[in-house]
């Protein structure tokens, strides 16, 4: 193999894993290659346009991948430089002391990590300064001890959304800013990247003002001249050495061209369900399972989360355009009522009319989706879901992806609804008093023919980290137990998927 093609470092993938990952190791002068199966988002109109964004799913991957039953799923996942944190809505929260332990819930266990919070508070506060976290420490019961505050004040709630804050905080709950990745400087308005647009959550940023890993990871690493980007670079399998301790080749295809590279170092940061898949695919004599597979753990314990969408429909109209700087988690360990953890309340992006009629909600009575949109505040619900050794990825004779998954602890979810549904209960305003508040309401998360299922924006759990070799692929540094030169680092090594883990 000519010198050209050899690297110190492979990185495969530039998420918030791998771009991450790139620009932490870019200046070290190692000769590092990274190498992302998308292009760059094109900068243009459609970026803030929800037709294109949200209807037309004119970003997510055109790839086809599988249910358990054979049955077409057209993931809702994205492939660019920078991957989901391209579209992601930039909520950014460290996990709670507690979510690092065995907890209880309703509908199982949640098991513990093999670290402590402890271990991980300094990289939390790397991290929050890198991707510019704004956010108020103190505000949130539940938060853990952060040795530093916030790089940056929260983004401030508008008009409607503080009235909100103050009827939850009077019902006794504790609202508190949301942590957001958004440039945004209030005190220098004119000069703030971020505009405080309705286009974030789920768009990408035109201005390049949400903290990404393209804009903030991935580009500044390109300045080092070690580091070297190839984009609509898929990696389609890791070829090991004769002894299977090594990764010896990383077979790219570049345009239709099939190419190999070789790392002293590999890192693979495809998100969970596609590292899972490379690993699988990768199965060789050494490794008849799929690579790092020795604990048959790889593709396992696939975790999404139980979301929802909940539209609140009030008589008075809701003019937020940034609508995402709240957050409740007073049922996120639970409460009097019901004892166990029910995950966390926030908001998404303010839903618009076209966006509406593309998941239709259950009409309002006496509202039309356009007024259902312009009075709704729109709430975005998350529950814990367990690890499940069958729920799972697997890939089918023709090389697709098969993903099989039934839901779980769907008890807590309802709990959670029930407790936003009490909370907002007690919302109340000048004109209307209690009767402004008119119910809520479910918007399917997914539009024409998706289901549930393709909803894989918080993918994690299939490569999961842990001590025993028997029963996790990965060691407490994400190196796989089974090859001494092959790392895992992204959503796949979470051993459970607290509700902190966000969208
Ligand atoms: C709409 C939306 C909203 C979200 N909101 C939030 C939020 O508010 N807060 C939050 O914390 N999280 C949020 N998330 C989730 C968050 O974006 C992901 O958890 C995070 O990006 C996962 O990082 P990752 O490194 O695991 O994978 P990704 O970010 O998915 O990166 C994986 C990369 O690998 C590349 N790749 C895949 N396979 C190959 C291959 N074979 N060869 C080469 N390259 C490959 C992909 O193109 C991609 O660039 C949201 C996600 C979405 C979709
Ligand atoms: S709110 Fe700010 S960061 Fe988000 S898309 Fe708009 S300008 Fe970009």
């Amino acid at each position: 193999m000519s010198r050209e093609n050899q690297f110190d470092v492979i990185i495969i993938g530039t998420g918030a894993g791998g771009g991450t990952l790139a620009y932490h190791l870019a200046a070290s002068g190692k000769r590092i290659l990274i190498l992302e199966g998308g292009d760059y988002v094109a900068r243009e109109k459609d970026n803030w346009n929800p037709q294109a964004v949200n209807v037309d799913a004119k970003y997510n991957t055109k790839e086809l991948w599988r249910d358990v039953d054979g049955k077409k799923l057209h993931p809702h996942t994205n492939y660019y430089v920078g991957g989901n944190t391209k579209f992601y809505g930039a909520a950014l929260f460290r996990l709670r002391q507690n979510d690092f332990r065995e907890v209880r819930h309703y509908g199982g266990i949640s098991p513990a990590w093999p670290i402590s919070y402890d271990e991980l508070e300094p990289y939390y506060t790397q991290a929050e300064n890198l991707y510019q976290v704004h956010g108020n420490r103190g505000e949130d019961p539940t938060e853990a001890p952060a040795g530093k505050a916030y790089p940056w004040p929260a983004a401030s709630h508008e008009q409607r959304i503080q009235h909100l804050a103050d009827d939850f905080r009077n019902a006794g709950l504790n609202p508190f800013h949301t942590p957001l990745g958004v440039m945004l400087d209030e005190k220098n308005p004119r000069l703030s990247p971020c505009i405080r647009c309705n286009t974030c959550d789920g768009f990408p940023c035109l201005v390049h003002a949400k903290s990404d890993a393209q804009v903030l990871c991935v580009d500044p690493a390109l300045q080092y001249r070690n580091v070297t980007l190839l984009t609509n670079a898929i990696v389609k399998r890791l070829e090991t050495d004769s002894s299977g301790r090594e990764v010896r080749e990383v077979v790219v295809e570049r345009n239709g061209v099939l190419d190999t590279y070789c790392g002293s170092i590999v890192v693979v940061c495809c998100g969970a369900i596609n590292s899972a898949a490379l690993l699988l695919r990768s199965a060789n004599d050494r490794h008849p399972n799929g690579l790092a597979n020795s604990s048959d753990v790889v593709g396992r314990h696939y975790m999404g989360h139980t979301n929802s969408v909940l539209m609140a429909i009030s008589k008075c109209p809701n003019p937020t355009v940034f609508q995402k700087t709240l957050s409740v988690n007073d049922s996120y360990l639970g409460s009097k009522s019901f004892e166990y953890p029910m995950g966390h309340i926030s908001f998404v992006g303010k839903l618009d009319a076209v966006t509406l009629r593309a998941g239709a909600p259950a009409i309002a009575p006496g509202f039309t989706l356009e007024l259902m949109a312009k009075h709704s505040l729109d709430f975005w619900l998350t529950s814990e879901d367990l690890p499940d050794p069958n729920n799972r990825v697997t890939i089918n004779r023709d090389g697709e992806i098969v993903l099989t998954y039934t839901p779980n602890n769907l008890k807590a979810h309802d709990q959670l609804k029930t407790h936003l549904q009490r909370a907002m209960k007690q919302s109340t305003c000048s004109i209307h008093g209690h009767d402004c508040h008119q119910g809520l309401f479910a918007r399917s998360l997914y539009v024409g023919q998706r289901i549930p299922l393709a909803g894989v924006a918080h993918q994690n759990g299939t490569i999961r980290f842990g001590l025993d070799p028997k029963t996790s692929a990965l060691d407490v540094n994400c190196k796989t137990h089974d090859l001494d030169n092959l790392y895992v680092v992204d959503g796949s090594f979470f051993p459970s998927s607290p509700p902190s883990i966000q969208g």
